[in-house]
């Protein structure tokens, strides 16, 4: 039974190992990625629902491996916050979303925002505003047609830190949202003093829409807040035609999901573009 026990604490000691390596190993390649071009910037609209028009969108990276193939965010994001490379590649992704943003209002398409996200180690990182307004210099972008989007978890977690942070980003100009609203425990005093624009009402409230009657609530009470508090609302993750309808009678203004286009290249997004914006 010694034995044993002690096979079992190797076993799971090489797995861990196993794991650690395996993050190492990607966060290295990661590195090379960011320093290739590996990466790439996808795009997915944002509609107005009450006239299903296309107002802006949100910039998503993405990751071809040469060999592996496509990796998902959510598998190379958490890496890339620990081994500390979230930063660069945040700004690698702002600079390039800015850059294109700048192209489209070149070609007169009426865009009025394209979001970009930040995670919460770009969000502390000392002299944050002047970089994002360096970025949007060096690109030609007026500061009001870009959003960047904050978790709520990460507005909560580090209350003076968040508050200082975004309160520079929103001296220079440009928008900010909340995302993945519902699920951080915001307290309303806290949401009262942010200087924030918009509330991302989490996709895990809009999946069951509109027969989960909690959901239902949930959703209403947070157009109801946002409403008098001045806030736009937007919600991702529609997938049905269903959710569409209800959202319309909620008067929920802004709107992304599947179901009114996915994530896709910039090529894609500016043939989208010239098909919406043709009469
Ligand atoms: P997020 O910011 O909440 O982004 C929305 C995610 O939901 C995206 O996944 C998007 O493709 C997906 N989505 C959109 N519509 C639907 C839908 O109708 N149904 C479903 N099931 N999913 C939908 P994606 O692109 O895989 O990104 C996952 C997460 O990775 C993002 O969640 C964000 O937290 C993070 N992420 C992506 N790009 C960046 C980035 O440039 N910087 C940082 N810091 N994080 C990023
Ligand atoms: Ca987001
Ligand atoms: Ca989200
Ligand atoms: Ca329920």
């Amino acid at each position: 039974a010694k034995d044993s026990g002690r096979e079992t604490f190797a076993f799971y000691t090489a797995e861990m190992t196993e794991q650690a390596n395996q993050r190492i190993r990607v966060a290295s390649e990661l590195r090379r990625a960011l320093e290739n071009e590996e990466l790439d910037v996808h795009y997915q609209s944002v509609y107005e629902l009450s006239g299903q028009k296309l107002v802006g969108c949100e910039a998503l990276v993405r990751w071809n491996h040469p060999t592996q193939g496509p990796i998902a965010p959510n598998e190379f994001i958490p890496i890339a916050e620990e081994s500390g490379l979230i930063s660069a590649l945040d700004a690698w992704v702002l600079n390039k979303a800015c850059k294109q943003m700048q192209q489209w209002l070149a070609m007169e398409y009426d865009l009025k925002f394209v979001a970009v996200n930040l995670s919460s180690r770009s969000l502390s990182e000392e002299g944050l505003a002047e970089k994002v307004e360096a970025t949007l210099k060096r690109n030609q972008l007026d500061a009001r047609f870009l959003e960047l989007e904050v978790t709520e978890s990460t507005v909560m977690e580090s209350p003076e830190g968040a508050d200082a942070a975004l309160c520079g980003l929103r001296e220079i100009g440009i928008r900010l949202a909340i995302d993945d609203f519902g699920t951080g425990h915001s307290s309303l005093g806290r949401l009262k003093s942010l200087p924030v624009h918009k509330l991302k009402i989490d996709r895990s409230f809009i999946t069951n829409l509109p027969s989960d009657n909690e959901d239902v609530a949930i959703v209403q009470a947070i157009l109801a807040l946002g409403a008098s508090m001045g806030l736009d609302v937007q919600v991702e993750g529609i997938e049905q035609e269903e959710q569409v309808q209800f959202l319309q009678q909620c008067q929920c203004t802004l709107g992304q999901g599947y179901l009114l286009g996915r994530p896709v290249p910039a090529d894609e997004f500016t043939a989208l573009l010239a098909k919406t914006c043709k009469d």
